[in-house]
């Protein structure tokens, strides 16, 4: 009722849900109740959550941003919202979003722009932007979150809370409504690591129902959050201190690794030589396979069908038209065009050969170092409106996130010292399955 309570006195200002669940939450924190009574003792028992509107909820609208899905109410639960709703957790609502994912500053939401908490008027950063705004307001206790190239990551930097991208194939991609299916990931938006660990133990595990989830055992992240980091080797990539970033942020970043300095680590210089190309590759594989994806919108099975189509052509092409904001077509231009006969080979070939090396560069600094560490983004939120008219600067806030959904590593955003009162992330970036690390790594620092 609280959480309710502050969710009525500020999600209209800051726009963070889309949906609120009212009715159904205070039914489910009754039968919480009733199984804690009952002598049960899960930690996400009666733990009140909002879950990004991209994963489909029983009953409830999942509209992914997008008017093309304003009617959709998915007949299924997503696997992550099925393992939380048995694990006793409460759902609020469903989290505010860029249009089926695509952005970084939660502004091509059909819905309306969400606010920053920290600053009205500013991004809360994207494309998960109304599940960090949401934790950071205090209007939940934590939430979920997906990152194709750096979503749950951006955003909980902007919004100054602690956010974890598992390794491609840790939490099952079904019912997730698919972006770019070879980097889509799932993952816990929360205050502290602690809690992202909690989420994350109720989220991972091998679903038959996504292929490509890995059958791997899920380890008790709890258990190593206090591990101690004496000897652990962090490398800092040299590319990720360029003139991009800016002077501040590198202040604040340098101070939490003289922190880690401090607590026993080593800090070790590495290079990724590869990662200046990875917003261009991320560009070429993203949009191709989000034109893919997208297919399936055509305004007849379900989702937004226009009025008074005159033919099955002009059916597609209004639905399609009028259901699509401008950023999603876009990248279904872009895709098409790099997928097409004569540019295939030339641009997506090249870029699947770039995310190659770029898998490399990462696989050879694991040689050396346990970690990697750097900065989340080069600048804190920007205004709303600030980048919206420019593509390619929007796009390149992503610089820092994008190579690691490319080569399928997990990574994390953890708050350190703000700049000008506006929060900053340093980002935590670990092996395949080295989850349990990242979160003891990040728990240490808090
Ligand atoms: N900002 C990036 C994009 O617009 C990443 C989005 C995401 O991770 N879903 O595609």
């Amino acid at each position: 009722r609280s959480y309710l309570e502050r969710i009525a006195g500020h999600n209209p200002a800051l726009n963070c849900l889309v949906t609120v669940c009212e009715t159904e939450a205070l039914q489910a924190a009754e039968q919480a109740d009733s199984r804690i009574q009952a002598g049960e003792t899960g930690q996400l028992l009666g733990i009140p959550i909002v879950h990004k509107d991209i994963f489909c909820t029983d009953g409830v609208k999942t509209s992914c941003g997008s008017r093309m899905l304003d009617n959709f109410i998915a007949p299924y639960d997503a696997h992550v919202v099925s393992l939380m709703k048995q694990a006793g957790a409460v759902m609020l609502g469903k989290a505010n979003m860029d249009e089926f994912a695509m952005g970084s500053s939660n502004e091509t939401s059909y819905y309306g722009p969400v606010h920053n908490p920290w600053k009205a008027g500013s991004v809360p950063g994207g494309s998960s932007g109304g599940s960090a705004a949401a934790v950071a307001a205090r209007l939940c206790a934590a939430a979920t979150g997906t990152d194709t190239g750096g979503s749950i990551r951006q955003p909980a930097a902007f919004c100054g809370i602690t956010g974890l991208k598992p390794t491609y194939g840790r939490v099952s991609r079904y019912g997730m409504i698919a972006f770019a299916s070879s980097l889509d990931q799932g993952g816990p938006m929360a205050r502290s690591a602690e809690d992202a660990a909690i989420l994350l133990q109720a989220m991972a595990g091998f679903d038959e129902r996504d292929s490509t989830c890995a059958e791997q055992p899920v380890p008790d992240y709890l258990a190593t959050l206090n591990d101690d980091l004496k000897g652990l080797r962090i490398g800092i990539p040299k590319e990720y201190f360029d003139d991009g970033l800016e002077g501040a942020i590198a202040d604040s970043i340098q101070q939490a690794l003289d922190e880690y300095r401090r607590l026993g680590a080593e800090l070790v210089e590495i290079s990724l030589p590869n990662s200046r190309l990875g917003v261009p590759t991320y560009y070429v594989v993203a949009p191709a396979e989000c034109s893919s994806n997208l297919s399936r919108f055509d305004g007849v099975r379900y989702g937004y069908r226009c009025s008074d189509p005159r033919d099955l052509e002009d059916l597609y092409k209004r639905s399609r038209g009028e259901g699509f904001g401008a950023e999603v077509k876009r990248r279904i231009m872009i895709g098409t065009y790099a997928l097409s006969a004569g540019y295939y080979d030339a641009y997506y070939l090249k870029a699947q050969k770039i995310r190659h090396l770029i898998s490399d560069d990462f696989r050879a600094a694991f040689e050396q170092v346990d970690v990697i560490m750097g900065p989340t983004a080069p600048s804190t939120a920007f205004a709303i409106g600030e980048k919206a008219d420019d593509p390619v600067t929007m796009y390149l806030s992503d610089i820092y996130t994008i190579a690691v959904n490319l080569a399928g590593l997990p990574g994390m955003s953890v708050p350190v010292r703000p700049v000008d009162g506006m929060p900053v992330g340093l980002q935590l970036i670990g092996n395949y399955f080295q989850e349990g690390r990242l979160l003891n790594v990040a728990h240490q620092l808090q």
